[in-house]
């Protein structure tokens, strides 16, 4: 029998007292067992005002600057015990280095972001929102707006493909804002998030309540939630929707923040050849996102729009990139893509690209090839598929490619006539986390990212010039919005201090001028 994880939740470690053996976590290349978790028999309620009592007091005590220093000792721990992360990566979500990179590096470098930005805030334990307003003639009686951290806690419930990023991005703002964190894992990859949260709590770095791991079922995590508390879900648009209409949220104003699927975009601007750059940074980047994480990432590219007369061009380049791609077991060095999660994630990749296919044609198609080192009959490996929908009419009818998300390492490339037409396509997707776009006319550019900018929570504009320093299409940046509105979930995430913003409420203070003076100093 393998190890089962421990919980972590009012301030001890607990084991789920399921009467089975709890949930076994799988090896997605070797379909070998790791190990277990169970949340049964927990006391929620019990866990959920420790963290609230005992953890929102300790951590709201500190100021901005002191709960800085904690994430970044809680930092230090992690970055002590990277390689650890590495392995749990490539054996609980099967992906190669490179890729568990993404999400382990990326939860390093968002966490001691926050670091530094909580460092700069200072000794402040509140924030003032905006300037005094006077409120008569004279300015006597005025209105300041503060913000002050919530006195709950944070849920979070978080989906599977990215265990440790998931976690920080998340953790980072509210531990910094002075809220107390719950952390509910997708049970499939939960692993890695309890490692990491385990070694923090074992180095005793914050006090005690203020971050809680629960391994297993949702079952009852939002009916614990009061007034105060907040949750922020990452998962499908489903389970959002369960999330949404939780008593919790309807009944008792849980303030809630939803990460969903994203029909997410890239468009190549007109006026571009075949072999200018602008083509050729597109066709990178579409090959990258389609393969980074088997495509097991919410902000992928899904849909490529291109002008009409350069499909065949373009559907060529990014087929002969793609028929690169070596998939198989990420232990072997030759290997570019790894799994995805499961093997019913696998048939529903499967499943999706099916649906998609009914309605256009196969450009590139890998979903067959050969593994590397790996059993078919076991390995959740998937090669890369290209579809295209050939022709601007074609574009027009087809709608399942504004409507459905393969999870997977699958895109479709999309004729259109102009860029209105363009641009109109890309609105169909319904509102996305992120579109990118690719043209050397910065004037162009410009006016097509604003067109884009209420449907989307990021435009990433690529211009020859910002060529070797960009930051590429689906790497979310802690300095930038990371959310979309619509299909997208309508959330907000990072942003620099914009995510402090969640976790603390706002007042308006109505007095005078002098009572209001003492908000201006350090309290
Ligand atoms: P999921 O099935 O919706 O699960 C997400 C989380 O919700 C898991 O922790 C799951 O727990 C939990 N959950 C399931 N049913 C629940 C319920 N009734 N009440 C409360 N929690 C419940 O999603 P997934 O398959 O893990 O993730 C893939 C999806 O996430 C994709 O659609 C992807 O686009 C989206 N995603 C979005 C973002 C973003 O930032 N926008 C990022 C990553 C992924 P169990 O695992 O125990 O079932």
């Amino acid at each position: 029998m393998t190890e089962l994880l421990s919980n972590y939740l009012g301030g001890r470690w607990q084991a789920g007292t399921g009467a089975g053996a709890g949930t076994a976590l799988l090896d997605p290349v070797l379909g070998t067992e790791l190990v277990r978790v169970d949340a049964t028999g927990l006391d929620l309620a019990a866990g959920f005002d420790f963290a609230r009592e005992q953890g929102g007091a300790a951590l709201r005590a500190l100021t901005y600057r002191e709960r800085a220093a904690l994430l970044s000792a809680a930092l230090k721990v992690l970055q002590a015990n990277r390689d650890a992360y590495y392995d749990i990566a490539t054996a609980n979500s099967g992906t190669v280095k490179n890729d568990s990179a993404v999400d382990i590096d990326g939860a390093l470098f968002t966490l001691g972001s926050y670091a530094k930005l909580g460092d700069a805030l200072g000794d402040k334990r509140f924030m003032l929102d905006g300037d005094m307003a006077r409120l008569g003639k004279e300015p006597l009686f005025q209105s300041q707006h503060v913000l002050t951290p919530t006195r709950g806690v944070a849920l979070f419930i978080n989906a599977f493909n990215f265990p440790a990023w998931g976690l920080w991005e998340k953790a980072a703002p509210a531990l910094l804002s002075g809220v107390p964190v719950i952390i509910k894992p997708a049970t499939a990859t939960a692993w890695l998030t309890q490692r990491m949260v385990k070694d923090v709590v074992d180095a005793d770095i914050f006090p005690p309540g203020a971050l809680s791991v629960v391994c297993g079922s949702s079952a009852g995590l939002m009916d614990q939630l009061q007034p105060f508390d907040v949750v922020s879900f990452t998962g499908s648009a489903d389970t959002a929707a369960v999330i949404r209409s939780h008593p919790a949220v309807v009944q008792r104003s849980v303030r809630v923040n939803i990460e969903a699927d994203s029909l997410n975009s890239a468009v190549l601007l007109p006026g571009e050849a075949a072999d200018s750059p602008a083509f050729d940074l597109l066709v990178k980047e579409v090959a990258r996102e389609m393969t980074v994480k088997s495509g097991q990432k919410c902000t992928a590219i899904r849909r490529v729009f291109v002008p009409e007369a350069l499909y065949a061009a373009v559907a060529q380049a990014l087929s002969a990139r793609l028929a690169k791609t070596t998939v198989g077991n990420p232990r072997n060095d030759t290997v570019r893509m790894g799994a995805l999660v499961s093997r019913s994630q696998l048939a529903a990749v499967r499943e999706g690209l099916a649906h998609l296919a009914g309605q256009a044609e196969v450009l590139h198609d890998s979903s067959q090839q050969a593994l590397v080192d790996a059993d078919p009959t076991i390995a959740c490996c998937v090669g890369p598929t290209l579809l295209g929908t050939r022709d601007a009419r074609g574009s027009d009818s087809a709608d399942r490619v504004h409507d459905t998300e393969v999870f997977g390492p699958v895109a479709t490339l999309i004729p259109y006539r102009d860029t209105a037409h363009a641009l109109a396509l890309v609105r169909r997707g319904q509102g996305s986390l992120v579109t990118s776009l690719y043209g050397s006319d910065a004037a162009a550019l410009a006016a097509a990212a604003l067109d884009l900018a209420d449907s989307h929570g990021r435009v990433h504009v690529i211009s020859p010039d910002v060529a070797q320093l960009q930051t590429g299409h689906g790497n979310v940046m802690p300095q930038s919005l990371h959310g979309g509105p619509g299909r997208a979930g309508g959330g907000e995430e990072l942003g620099g201090l914009r995510a402090l913003n969640f976790y603390h409420r706002r007042s308006a203070m109505q007095a005078s001028t002098a009572v209001l003076a003492h908000l201006q100093t350090p309290a």
